[in-house]
């Protein structure tokens, strides 16, 4: 079929509208005719690449979505392991503060060395001296060594779990 014949058949308003492309284009009608036959041919195509385009995009948010949900789980838990380590860091510093609080000193020939509760509850002062120990007089009456030592001898419980905490070397 002609491309005459088939210009024929063209409603007169599109037929209008061509014309009106040619001219702002500065194109020949037939010229004018092809290209949009052309562009008409490559929608099909175009759509499909839109189409492609939308399913990637929502794809895309989708990870995103899950990326967003991902990240704030592991925020969360990174919050609390803070927490938690914060926790830990106070009952370390704690537990160094009363064994490291002095209760007496060394009374082997003038030695003189303090002793503190990590000591006193190994009875034996930092220059390796055993069993001579003299506690201070607040902690020789009764009400004070029972409050103070009883409460400090409970910690040293946790002596081992201290040491594996701080390290040998900073109970020394
Ligand atoms: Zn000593």
């Amino acid at each position: 079929m002609a491309t005459s014949t088939i210009y024929a058949r063209v409603p007169s308003e599109i037929k209008d509208k061509i014309l009106e492309l040619a001219k702002t284009t500065g194109k020949q009608q037939g010229e004018t005719v092809t290209d949009l036959l052309s562009q008409g041919l490559q929608f099909p195509e175009q759509l499909k690449k839109l189409s492609q385009a939308q399913t990637s995009l929502q794809k895309q948010e989708e990870l995103n979505r899950t990326l967003t949900t991902e990240l704030e789980k592991v925020k969360t838990e990174l919050r609390i392991a803070r927490q938690t380590v914060d926790v830990a860091e106070r009952a370390k510093g704690h537990l160094q503060r009363v064994l490291n609080t002095q209760v007496g000193t060394c009374t082997f020939q003038g030695c003189g060395a303090p002793i503190n509760l990590y000591s006193f509850a190994y009875q034996q002062c930092p220059q390796g001296h055993t069993g001579t120990t003299k506690l201070f007089d607040e902690y020789q009456s009764a009400k004070g060594a029972g409050d103070f030592l009883v409460a400090g001898l409970a910690v040293i419980g946790g002596v081992a779990l201290a040491a594996e905490l701080l390290g040998d070397k900073s109970l020394q």
